[in-house]
């Protein structure tokens, strides 16, 4: 049975549902069905004959037809997302988060064409931009991530595409997505959003406009810090082009890590609503720190993104920034290096916090990031909060310790 098409249900039970269809969890003639999908392995297709082999040519992305077109696993991964947004007409699958970014803009560009990106983006994606799209012929202008509907004056003749990461995930400023989507969709301009940092269940990016959500899934969907993946969940019109764009690319994912996903996708409702109820405590603590300049948190109240933050997302994720008040970077790095709990790496979204710097200011170009502060970036897990302020506590101790 699969309800997870049905719009009715609410989304903690669209997780727990979507990607389950009967074809792809048993057998009439086994009897039963299994919970999951199970993990279809295959490269090759048999076919009974010539003339299904000849007729499955013609097979979309749900009918067995070679490997890389993927197996009930990657459908039922990619099924259940499509499920979380309304309005969605599928889900493609990349090996990464970057190689979905680099998927859409591929699918969705063309030498001549102009790109609007955030200036907050994150950095792997300006990359992108400034290194094979440049060279490809495709000219992008970024933009300030608070611009609103004033995105309008920078739309150009050739510009195809304005692309939103909101929050931003190094610096946390928060689009207005609705406004940004309005003015591109009157001009005939596309839009995509990293998701990544809200995923759909605190954000239903198809719902607020976007046309083409990204997410990583490595962050939180996978949740447990042991797979890669990333995901473009697009509207009826740009459904083709990017599943067209997807093959052409020869983009597969693993079943194996595809039966990981679905396994953390079950538990994104229970695990979203823990990072965020730890990381608001955590947050408000460090408000009250005098070692503490900033936090960049849009869930806070005093956070310049709160008003837009409780407008248009239900709930908080656990990755958020602050800054260290009249530190240096070796003072943060003293910092960093005390905490016990927190691990010093890259990623985020796992059910174990994690600490980074951060120094937005060298990678920025249509803004000027001018808080002279260091950075500090944290991932709050699933530790009880209270423990991972003992450990902070460590940390700004250490800080002072030995200047
Ligand atoms: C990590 C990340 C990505 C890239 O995801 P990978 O799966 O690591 O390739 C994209 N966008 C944001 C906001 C991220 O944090």
């Amino acid at each position: 049975m699969n309800d997870s098409d049905d719009d009715s249900l609410r989304p903690a039970t669209k997780l727990v549902q979507g990607g389950r269809r009967a074809e792809w969890t048993g057998d009439p003639r086994l009897g039963g069905a299994i919970v999951n999908p199970p993990v279809w392995r295959a490269s090759t297709i048999l076919y009974d004959n010539i003339a299904d082999m000849k007729a499955r040519g013609h097979a979309t992305h749900d009918k067995l037809y070679y490997g890389r077109r993927g197996t009930p696993t990657v459908w039922a991964l990619a099924d259940a997302l499509t499920a979380m947004e309304a309005g969605a007409e599928g889900t493609l699958l990349y090996p990464s988060g970057v190689a979905a970014i680099a998927g859409g803009l591929l699918a969705l560009l063309s030498p001549g064409d102009h790109l609007l990106m955030v200036d907050s983006a994150y950095e792997p994606t300006r990359t992108l931009c400034n290194g094979l799209l440049a060279r490809m012929g495709v000219r992008t202008s970024f933009y300030d991530p608070l611009i609103g509907e004033g995105v309008a004056d920078l739309i150009e003749p050739d510009t195809k595409l304005v692309f939103l990461e909101s929050p931003g995930s190094l610096t946390f400023e928060v689009q207005d997505v609705p406004a940004i989507t309005a003015a591109a969709r009157a001009r005939g301009v596309a839009t995509m959003l990293d998701n990544t940092w809200a995923t759909p269940l605190l954000f239903p990016a198809l719902a607020h406009g976007v046309d083409v959500a990204m997410m990583s899934l490595t962050k939180y969907v996978g949740g447990h810090s042991d797979a890669m993946m990333g995901s473009l969940t697009a509207t009826k019109a740009l459904w083709p082009r990017l599943r067209q764009g997807a093959y052409q690319l020869g983009q597969a994912v693993s079943p194996d890590d595809c039966a990981l996903m679905l396994r953390g996708l079950r538990t994104l409702d229970v695990r979203m609503e823990r990072h965020g109820a730890n990381a608001r405590v955590i947050a408000d603590w460090l408000a009250g720190r005098p070692e503490v300049g900033r936090v960049l948190c849009p869930a806070l109240p005093s956070d310049p993104g709160h008003a837009i933050w409780s407008r248009d997302f239900s709930g908080a994720s656990g990755l958020f920034g602050f800054t260290l008040k009249g530190a240096d970077d070796a003072a943060r790095a003293r910092f960093i290096d005390a905490l016990d709990l927190f691990g010093i790496g890259f990623s985020w979204g796992g059910y174990e916090s994690l600490a980074v710097p951060s120094d937005p200011a060298s990678i920025r170009s249509a803004t000027k990031w001018s808080d002279p502060d260091p950075l500090v970036r944290l991932s709050i897990g699933l530790e009880d909060p209270s423990d991972l302020i003992a450990d902070l506590g460590r940390g700004f101790a250490s800080m002072k310790g030995s200047g």
